[in-house]
């Protein structure tokens, strides 16, 4: 569709006036520039860092993607740079100039696709100009070429809910697209849509890129997929979490249409891998805790991965039937697993002493090829062991047996979380150790009052 949309596509578009019309940035040129960056959000007892000494350039011909784990800090980034949020500290320029509020350059395409239902296509994409005091006749026409650009034509008057996620997500574009960005952001465009559906709006994005006739001059992807940042990025800015920063960046000249199977997009997905799952040597949190091995860890500088027994268990015995080593990247594939589900598996085996990553393959320890071997109960006896090597597991059981009621609010641990997370955080945090516990049997927990309980079998161990 877009091929044909394509075809009819009239170079220098630029009909409606928009206002911010800005020369065409040369390729090179500095569109965005962040210096410093850093953002904190309120916790229990002042700011937690989630972002800082962020640097990040972005000039006009590329597309940058921000690829990071879940939380993070990638939409957070994206907002700053939109001017829809503010750093705590450090700037963001759009063309030279300090941002002090939304940037002018800038449109934004979300996962969820954020249509009014009670408008129609091109009512959805004629609201990105409406703000602009554009006359009705030029947004009409503007919006219609973008409907046409983005293979929505003959959708003009479909409500959203006709439309399946798909088209409603190039609805999502056509909006973003009809203000002519100088940078398009994108925040995870792809992720709420099916396997298929999403390589297809890929694919045709891609072309319009290359076609040269793309309304804008950059783009910002924001993603936690691998393989989708190798596919379309020519720059790849890896986050790490806690407090985000960049750990590394690729850069990938790799032609378009890039070609998965070869050795050289193989490679960098292998590379950028590693990255993704190597401990953050030496990052630390400014005046907290520093990261530690073993015999130092914390609730509060070890985080639970988000990964339930099931799943971990799930995995430990994919890779014992593997013969207790093998690819992450392969495996991940295989699955079809999203590489935060994978990575957040990867990371409890490891806490946990079930497994080792070692360069691209997960490895099995002892303990972990035992467990993925062993029978219900046994499994659940190493669980347990193992699941004392995890600090907030060990201190709820711990605090429990010092409890001469044997029996604690979950609003203990809370309050002792909120000093190092963010609320949505001590969530992951507290849902995970309750779910390792309670498979463990090192305690119970009661969802009515909230409480976890030591169990008279979790005493015994
Ligand atoms: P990502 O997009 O990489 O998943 P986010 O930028 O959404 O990460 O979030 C980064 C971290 O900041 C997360 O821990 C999240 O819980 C926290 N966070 C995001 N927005 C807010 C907010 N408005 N208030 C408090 N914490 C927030
Ligand atoms: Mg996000």
């Amino acid at each position: 569709m877009v091929r044909s949309a394509l075809r009819n596509l009239l170079p220098g578009r630029a009909t409606a006036e928009t206002p911010h019309k800005a020369p065409r940035a040369a390729d090179g040129e500095v569109l965005l520039d962040a210096s410093g960056l850093t953002k904190s959000y309120a916790g229990a007892d002042g700011e937690l860092p989630v972002l800082t000494g962020i640097d990040l350039q972005v000039r006009a011909g590329e597309i940058v993607a921000l690829l990071g784990r879940s939380g993070s800090g990638k939409s957070t980034l994206l907002r700053c740079l939109a001017g829809l949020i503010p750093p705590s500290s450090g700037t963001v320029a759009y063309r030279g100039t300090p941002l002090t509020g939304a940037n002018p350059g800038t449109a934004m395409v979300f996962q969820t696709f954020a249509l009014l239902p009670w408008l129609t296509v091109q009512q959805n994409v004629e609201l990105g100009l409406e703000a602009r005091g554009i006359s009705a006749e030029d947004r009409a026409e503007a919006a219609l070429q973008a409907i046409d650009l983005i293979g929505l034509d003959g959708f003009e008057s479909a409500y959203p809910k006709e439309l399946s996620g798909g088209m409603r997500q190039r609805v999502g574009f056509a909006r973003a697209l009809v203000v002519e960005p100088d940078v398009l952001m994108m925040d995870e465009p792809f992720s709420a849509l099916d396997v298929l559906t999403a390589e297809n709006l890929r694919g045709e994005l891609m072309e319009l890129w290359e076609s040269g006739q793309f309304p804008t001059r950059a783009v910002v992807l924001v993603t936690h997929n691998i393989e989708e940042a190798v596919l379309m990025a020519d720059r790849i800015v890896v986050l790490g979490s806690r407090p985000g920063t960049i750990r590394e960046t690729f850069e990938v000249p790799l032609p378009h249409p890039r070609d998965r199977d070869s050795a050289d997009f193989d490679d960098l997905i292998d590379r950028v891998y590693r990255t993704m799952t190597g401990r953050p040597k030496g990052t630390r949190i400014p005046g907290r805790a520093e990261p530690a091995g073993p015999e130092k860890r914390t609730p509060a500088n070890t985080p639970l991965p988000a990964a339930s027994v099931d799943g971990l268990s799930g995995l430990a015995e994919m890779v014992d039937h593997r013969g207790g080593r093998c690819d992450l990247a392969d495996l991940a594939e295989e699955l079809g697993l999203e590489i935060d589900d994978i990575l957040s598996l990867v990371d409890a085996l490891d806490l946990l002493g079930l497994a080792k990553v070692s360069e691209d393959d997960l490895v099995l320890t002892e303990r972990g090829t035992t467990f993925a071997d062993a029978d219900v109960q046994q499994s659940k006896q190493i669980f347990a062991e193992a699941a004392l090597e995890a600090p907030l597991v060990r201190l709820i059981a711990t605090s429990l047996r010092q409890n001469p009621d044997r029996h604690l609010r979950a609003g203990f641990f809370r309050d002792l979380l909120a000093h190092h997370y963010t609320s949505e955080q001590v969530d992951q945090q507290l849902e995970t150790a309750t779910d390792w516990g309670r498979y463990a049997e090192l305690y119970s927990y009661d969802a009515d009052p909230q409480e976890y309980r030591l169990d008279e079998s979790g005493t015994a161990k």
